[in-house]
């Protein structure tokens, strides 16, 4: 691996001071937004396996918004993203407390404890002393008894394991390629040309040897759709010298109920190849085609050929 890896790209460290704030804030304003309605959905529903859905659901929310402050703030340094996706995520958990003690004050106390909300939810000790209150007296009943302090703390404890996770997992999300010279991110492209299971690894080998003139000898052979690798490339709009090209092998299989599964198994990612090549790659069909001549008759269909569709008459 360690002779390979100048072939790969490689963040650099680069994490600008405005990009890191840009990621608090829109992580932290997510958060917020969602707290509350995840507030909302964790004391109206009764059903506990429902909250952690919702808490999965919430965690990805809030992950999502950290992936998009990563990317217009231009933070490269992985280890900064995973450091603001943690500090985001305890935020999160926080927050949802807060959103859910504030709900519960203002629907059970009186005027004077409703004044008093602000104050409570912006302590965090007031809000943890609620937090132990809540466990020794609990707010609903499950099955006709009220859970235990322990029963729920458990309870707790997965919720915020869920969305912390769930926060970490999507914050952090893929090693996009950076252009430096250019200053932004690369775009990707899906490759519309496959690579058959079996010239997988000589693939690999030639793309990291170098050796790009084996590359289109290596596409020949029976392409199956249901398992076979898909090429993304990830090249910069601006210039032509930030390409990578990332494999993945994807199987679709159908499982027990008739539905259609697919799995991913990346087989190289975010490898440095020339304009060029990825250029080559792309201007390949999807598949290998046995007979050209088959091939430049079917892309000389007309493409307009039910345009004139009558519109449904007026009511
Ligand atoms: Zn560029």
């Amino acid at each position: 691996m360690s002779e390979t890896a100048h072939r790969y790209y490689r963040p650099s460290s680069a994490a600008p001071i405005s990009g890191i704030i840009t990621m608090f804030t829109v992580g932290s304003l997510a958060a917020a937004v969602l707290a509350v309605i995840y507030g909302l959905v964790a004391y109206f529903n009764p059903l506990v396996y429902f909250t952690f859905i919702a808490a999965a659901i919430f965690g990805a929310g809030v992950g999502m918004a950290i992936q998009y402050g990563t990317r217009i703030g231009r933070v490269r340094n992985r280890k900064v993203v995973i450091g603001v996706s943690f500090v985001i995520a305890a935020v999160a958990v926080y927050l949802c407390w807060v959103a859910y003690v504030s709900l519960v004050i203002q629907m059970n106390a009186n005027a004077e404890d409703k004044a008093a909300i602000g104050l409570v939810v912006t302590n965090p000790v007031a809000v943890a002393a609620l937090i132990q209150f809540f466990a020794e007296n609990p707010l609903w009943e499950m099955r006709g008894s009220k859970p235990s302090a322990s029963g729920l703390y458990t309870i707790w404890a997965i919720e915020a394991l869920i969305i912390g996770g769930v926060v970490l997992l999507t914050g952090v999300g893929a090693c996009i390629p950076f252009c430096e010279a250019c200053n932004r991110w690369t775009e990707p492209e899906e490759v519309a040309a496959k690579i058959p299971l079996e010239n997988a690894a000589d693939f690999s080998q030639a793309l990291e040897g170098e050796q790009y003139s084996k590359l289109l000898g290596l596409r020949s052979g029976t392409v199956n759709p249901l398992d076979c690798v898909h090429l993304t490339a990830y090249a910069c709009p601006l210039c032509e010298e930030a390409d990578h090209l990332t494999a993945v092998r994807k199987t679709t299989s159908t499982n027990d109920k008739g539905e259609e599964e697919t799995q991913e198994q990346t087989v190289f990612e975010n490898m440095i190849v020339p304009h060029s090549v990825v250029q080559g790659l792309a201007t390949l069909p999807a598949e290998a085609p046995a007979e050209e001549v088959v091939l430049s008759s079917e892309e000389t269909v007309p493409p307009k050929a039910d345009v004139d569709v009558e519109e449904p008459p007026a009511v």
